[in-house]
């Protein structure tokens, strides 16, 4: 089981990152959590965790877009918990305008916090799990890391290039028994899409449910957004031993978006 590994999952106090925090936590895993809150937010939130699982915590709120503030907090991490087991590059922002007005500061922070963070963090952790010949390294990616959406330029860029850099860690990484996947959500519901669904409501003067409605049925045949702790449950069976031999995939859960 995975009960006493450390699992580091950047973006976990909210979202996906949080369900996922939970979902590993059940199961015994001490975990550093990490994400834009307060450091007595994130303080008390760690307690939480603690109270609530019986396990080690850590909290920081590093900005991912200071690849010294990554290693730094990285380096406290395992100074607090011993090591990083399981990594999970879950952080991410969105910005959505057409690419001829698309503001260059999104487009940097986008690509450093969607893509290049999750390159310092894998970097960081590979040669420690290495040498215990085990790790997990799960990069939460997207539907938009296999297709194209109009007014999504740095994110679809982003999230191509992390299921690159999955592929390529993978191959690196397969004899040292460390598995390096990809997981491609379609519309999953979160404070990260709200302000898409309030443009579509007002545009169109809608209910913010109908509004929510329409954004997710115009390209995922599955009427519904999926929950985030169903992203979390397939982070955990990729950390198990059945999904030993998938590495290096991109893994669409995508209510048949990819399919079409
Ligand atoms: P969310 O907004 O609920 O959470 C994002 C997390 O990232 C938060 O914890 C936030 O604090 C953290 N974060 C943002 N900027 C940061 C920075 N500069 N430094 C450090 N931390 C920062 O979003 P979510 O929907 O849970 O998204 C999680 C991941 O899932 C993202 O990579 C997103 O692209 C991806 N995803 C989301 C959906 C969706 O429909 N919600 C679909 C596919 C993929």
């Amino acid at each position: 089981g995975l009960k006493g590994k450390v699992a580091l999952i950047t973006g976990s106090t909210s979202g996906i990152g949080l369900a996922t925090a939970h979902v590993l936590a059940e199961q015994g895993c001490h975990i550093v959590l990490h994400g834009l809150m307060t450091q007595d937010e994130g303080t008390a939130l760690a307690a939480e965790f603690t109270t609530q699982y019986q396990i080690n915590t850590y909290f920081s709120n590093a900005d991912l877009r200071d690849p010294a503030c990554i290693h730094e907090f990285m380096d406290a991490a395992v100074e607090q918990l011993g090591s990083i087991d399981i990594l999970v590059n879950n952080a991410g922002i969105q910005h959505t305008q057409d690419v001829a007005n698309f503001p260059i500061e999104k487009w940097n922070d986008i690509i450093a916090i969607n893509l290049s963070s999750a390159f310092h963090t894998i970097q960081k952790v590979v040669p420690a799990m290495a040498n215990k010949q085990w790790g997990r390294i799960i990069n939460i990616a997207s539907v938009h890391g296999l297709v194209g959406s109009a007014n999504k330029v740095a994110y679809c860029a982003a999230k191509h290039g992390i299921v690159g850099l999955t592929k390529v860690v993978s191959i690196e990484c397969a004899e040292q028994g460390i598995t390096v996947n990809a997981i491609c959500p379609g519309w999953v519901d979160t404070p990260l899409i709200g302000k898409q669904i309030d443009n579509i409501a007002s545009d169109k003067n809608l209910s913010y449910n109908e509004a929510k409605y329409q954004l997710v049925t115009a390209k995922q045949p599955l009427p519904e957004m999926l929950a985030p702790r169903q992203i979390g449950e397939f982070v955990l069976f990729l950390c198990g031993g059945a999904a030993k031999g998938i590495t290096g995939a991109a893994l669409p859960m995508d209510g048949a978006w990819t399919a079409q």
